[in-house]
């Protein structure tokens, strides 16, 4: 696997491939829901290109950013264990050079509003902005990203669509652990009793898509959603149900074709996010 830290050296190495280009960009303290990405990538006959870089600006807390893992030398092994074939690792100074402004500002309607927008201001504008400006730099043929973030993927789709880009956006389902925990750069962070606990969040979300199957109101399901989850320990920030595309809320299963539940709750001092397609 190459590594590269440059721009202007992975793109001169990128001008010389032929073959189609799956992206994956990452912020590193890799699992294997990151290398399932790769594998896809490469599962697809693309050449695969994944990138390291905890992007400053998408953290609304700064000691978010500060606590967040990085294990370059472990990420590096296992990128090369799942075939990778380039890394692309580079400062801050490298994706952000001083005096240039590349914040994206596009409007993304309510995609970057609702949930996460609602609790992380600003995170949106940050993940948007790194985003566009690896994909500038990588120029893929696909992008790589996935289900777990599933309102980040609504909004790079809409990025996609907005700016007219030659790219074709990948989902990846959600990778677990045994026992339904989605995999997370964040879950090494969890006390060994909050581990215990954390799985309660995808037995929430299945309970769900049970509770919406037998025809219940969404704000009924909601409400008990919630309870269950502190009841468990946790303290959710939001548990809502949605339109997979608008997501604007449904009141009732009949009222959207594609609906998911997502979910955000802090497992002592660690934040989790996951969500479940429910139809
Ligand atoms: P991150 O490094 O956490 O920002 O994630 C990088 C990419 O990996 C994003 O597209 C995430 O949606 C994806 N990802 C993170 N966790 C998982 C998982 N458990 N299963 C599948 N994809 C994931």
């Amino acid at each position: 696997m190459l590594i590269f830290k440059k721009v202007a050296d992975l793109r001169q190495w990128l001008a010389s491939q032929t073959t189609s280009v799956g992206f994956v960009p990452t912020m590193g303290a890799l699992h294997d829901g990151h290398l399932e990405l790769v594998r896809m990538a490469k599962r697809d006959g693309c050449l695969a290109v994944a990138s390291i870089f905890v992007n400053p600006t998408q953290f609304n807390d700064p000691k978010d950013l500060e606590k967040y893992p990085r294990t370059v030398e472990k990420d590096t092994a296992l990128l090369i264990s799942a075939h990778c074939d380039a890394l692309f690792a580079p400062t801050v100074e490298e994706v952000y050079p001083t005096g240039e402004n590349l914040t994206i500002d596009l409007d993304f309607k309510q995609l970057d509003k609702v949930m996460e927008g609602e609790f992380r201001p600003g995170h949106f504008k940050g993940m948007a902005t790194v985003v566009n400006r690896l994909l500038d730099i990588v120029q893929p043929h696909r992008l790589y990203m996935g289900q777990k973030d599933f309102q980040q993927l609504s909004i790079v789709r809409d990025m996609i669509r907005q700016l007219a880009l030659p790219i074709e956006l990948v989902m990846c389902p959600t990778v677990r652990e045994p026992d339904g925990l989605a995999m997370s750069s964040r879950n090494v962070r969890l006390t060994p009793e909050m581990r215990v606990i954390a799985p309660m969040i995808h037995q929430t979300l299945q309970w769900t898509k049970t509770a919406l199957d037998k025809n219940r109101p969404a704000a009924e399901i909601q409400t008990e959603a919630l309870q269950k989850l502190a009841d468990a320990g946790l303290r959710p920030e939001y548990f809502e149900i949605v339109d997979g595309e608008t997501l604007l809320n449904v009141l009732h299963r009949n009222d959207s074709e594609f609906i998911v539940a997502c979910i955000a709750a802090f497992a002592g001092e660690v934040r989790l996010i996951d969500n479940l397609i429910l139809k």
